[in-house]
C-alpha cells in the first residue's frame, strides 16, 4: 500500500502523456505559450506503461491519462491498450478536451478506458472560441455524441467556473448534461501560471447553495468521486460535482499523485515537491529501485496546496503538470 507521511493512502495516478494541446484555454495555456518540454525527454509509450505498472504494483488501482491534450499524442490507443491489460488496475480513465474524441472514442473504449472527463466551459460557439482561441465547439459536441454511443461507464463534463464569461450558462449546461446522462462538474479556477491568475477565482459556495434551492438538489456520495463534492436530483438521475480548491480545499483526503510526460512525479498540484523518474528509467534502474524511490518521495508529499495563501507560487500551467 502506498501512503504518505500523514497516513493518506495514495491509490490514484494521473499520468500525463503530452504537454501539448490543440486548444489555448484562457485559464491554462496562453496563445503565446512556448515553454514546451523537449520531445527527447518525453517518456515513450513503453516507459509510460512501465511507470503505470510500477504504481499499480505499489498499490495504485486507478489511473487517468491526461495532458496537455492526450488525444494529440501518437499511439495513445496503444498506451491505453497496454494499461488496460495491467493486472490490478481497476479503473482506467482519460481526460480530454473532446476535439478528437469522435475519432478516438471506439479505440479507447475497446482498449479498456472506462470513464471520460471532457472539458466544456460553454455551449456557445462564440464563447468557446473566446475561451479556447479555437472555433471547434462542434467537434467537441460530436466527440461527446461518439462517447455516448460507445457506452462508457461514465462521462463527466468539466466546466471551469468563470462567472463573468460562462456564469449565465449554468442552467443550460445542467439541461445539456441531464439530457445526455453526463455528470456536470464545476471547478474553481486555480492560480497556476500567469494566465489563470489574471482571471481571478470565484468561489462556488453561493452557487452550491443556490442550486440546492432552485433545482431541489440533495447531497450525494459518488464512489471514486475524488475531491468533488456532489449534489444530485431527488430521482438520482442527475449529479453535479463541485471542485473547490480555493473556497474549501480537500487536501486532507488527497489520494493522488501526478507524473508529467517528462517523468516528473509531482507530489502535489499546488507545490513544487517532486521526484525525477526519467534518469532512473533511462539509466537501467530496476522496478524495485524505482518503487523504493517513489515510496521515499511520498514521505515528502505536502499536507496541502497554498492556492489561497500564496497564489503567486505556482508558475507551471496545468497542462504541463497533467491536470
Ligand atoms: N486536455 C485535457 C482536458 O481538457 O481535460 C486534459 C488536461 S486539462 C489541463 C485537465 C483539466 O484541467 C481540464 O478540465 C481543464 O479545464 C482544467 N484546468 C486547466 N487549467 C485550470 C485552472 N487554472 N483551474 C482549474 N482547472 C483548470
Amino acid at each position: 500500500m502506498l501512503a504518505d507521511s500523514f497516513g493518506r493512502r495514495i491509490d490514484y495516478l494521473r499520468l500525463s502523456v503530452t504537454d501539448r494541446c490543440d486548444l489555448r484555454c484562457a485559464y491554462c495555456m496562453p496563445p503565446e505559450y512556448k515553454n514546451y518540454d523537449d520531445p527527447e525527454h518525453w517518456l515513450t509509450i513503453e516507459e509510460l506503461a512501465r511507470v503505470a505498472g510500477l504504481f499499480v504494483e505499489l498499490g495504485v488501482h486507478r489511473v487517468r491519462l491526461t495532458g496537455g491534450e492526450p488525444l494529440v499524442r501518437a499511439r495513445i490507443d496503444n498506451l491505453a491498450y497496454l494499461l488496460g491489460r495491467i493486472q490490478g488496475l481497476e479503473d482506467l480513465s482519460l481526460s480530454t478536451n473532446g476535439t478528437r474524441l469522435a475519432q478516438w472514442a471506439p479505440a479507447l473504449k475497446s482498449a479498456g478506458v472506462k470513464r471520460l472527463n471532457v472539458s466544456l466551459d460553454t455551449l456557445s460557439s462564440e464563447r468557446f472560441a473566446q475561451i479556447t482561441h479555437r472555433d471547434v465547439l462542434h467537434d467537441v459536441l460530436c466527440g461527446l455524441d461518439a462517447a455516448q454511443a460507445e457506452g462508457f461507464d461514465l462521462v463527466k463534463i468539466n466546466m471551469v467556473w468563470l462567472p463573468e464569461i460562462n456564469g449565465d450558462e449554468l442552467d443550460a449546461m445542467i439541461d445539456y448534461c441531464r439530457g445526455n446522462g453526463f455528470v456536470l462538474r464545476l471547478i474553481e479556477n486555480m492560480p497556476m501560471g500567469d494566465a489563470a491568475r489574471s482571471l481571478g477565482s470565484s468561489s462556488l459556495q453561493s452557487v452550491i447553495a443556490d442550486l440546492r434551492i432552485r433545482h431541489g438538489l440533495v447531497d450525494r456520495v459518488i464512489t471514486g468521486g475524488g475531491p468533488a463534492r456532489y449534489l444530485a436530483s431527488a430521482d438520482g438521475r442527475f449529479s453535479i460535482g463541485f471542485i473547490t480548491p480555493i473556497s474549501q480545499h480537500f487536501c486532507e483526503s488527497c489520494n493522488r499523485v501526478r507524473v508529467s510526460v517528462t517523468g516528473t512525479l509531482h507530489l502535489c498540484l499546488g507545490q513544487e515537491d517532486r521526484l525525477e523518474l526519467l534518469p532512473m528509467l533511462r539509466q537501467g534502474a530496476s522496478d524495485s529501485e524505482i518503487g523504493n524511490a517513489i515510496k521515499l518521495a511520498l514521505m515528502q508529499k505536502p499536507w496541502k496546496h497554498e492556492f489561497q495563501e500564496l497564489p503567486q507560487k505556482i508558475v507551471r500551467i496545468m497542462a504541463s503538470t497533467g491536470g
